[in-house]
């Protein structure tokens, strides 16, 4: 993951948001640092996390935000969705309370961020499929009906969580070129 001196073709901001505990700053150390842990303490202090990937022959500076538990509804501020062009929308797949919000969270993207940004609908913690509380089917209707690219993730088990990553990243970057 080491990208010093590296030659920067783009950054791409992407923001992390959905209800508190679904998985956001999980989702960020696996793709950053390929770390995981059980017991997460909110991250104080970091606003946001580089990974540079190559895409098309080009590097691509992926910079992704977290909240700082700020998930209260309306509580994420306009700074949060400045200058974004990605947006991973994450719920967890045993609280369909946290599903039921996606369309709150769809909202203040709407108003807050750019009109173009590419924004992937995530169902995090697919590793406890006995404790499944959302159906896939209903999260890929509600994509598909807005639009959005649609996964299940798991940030422990690492499932899926480079590929969402890659989707929205490599749909700007076909945005922009
Ligand atoms: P955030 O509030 O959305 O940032 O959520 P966190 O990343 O802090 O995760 C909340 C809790 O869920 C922590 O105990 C994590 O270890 C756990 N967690 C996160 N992702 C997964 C996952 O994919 N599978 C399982 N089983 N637990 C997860
Ligand atoms: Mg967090």
């Amino acid at each position: 993951y080491g990208d010093a001196n590296q030659r920067i073709d783009y950054v791409f901001k992407v923001v992390l948001i959905g209800d508190s505990a679904v998985g956001k700053s999980q989702i960020l150390a696996r793709f950053a640092r390929n770390e995981f842990s059980l017991d997460s303490k909110s991250t104080i202090g970091v606003e946001f996390q580089t990974r540079t990937l190559v895409i098309d022959h080009k590097t691509v500076k992926a910079q992704i935000w977290d909240t700082a538990g700020q998930e209260r509804y309306r509580a994420v501020t306009s700074a949060y969705y400045r200058g974004a062009v990605g947006a991973m929308l994450v719920y967890d797949i045993t609280k369909r309370q946290t599903f039921d919000h996606i369309p709150r969270w769809l909202e203040e993207l709407r108003n807050h961020a750019d009109k173009n940004i590419v924004i992937i609908l995530t169902g995090n913690k697919c590793d406890l499929e006995n404790q499944r509380d959302v159906p896939t089917e209903d999260a890929k209707e509600f994509a598909e009906k807005e639009g959005l690219f649609f996964l299940e993730t798991s940030a422990l088990e690492a499932t899926n969580v480079e590929t969402a990553f890659i989707t929205v990243l490599t749909e700007i970057y076909n945005i922009v070129n």
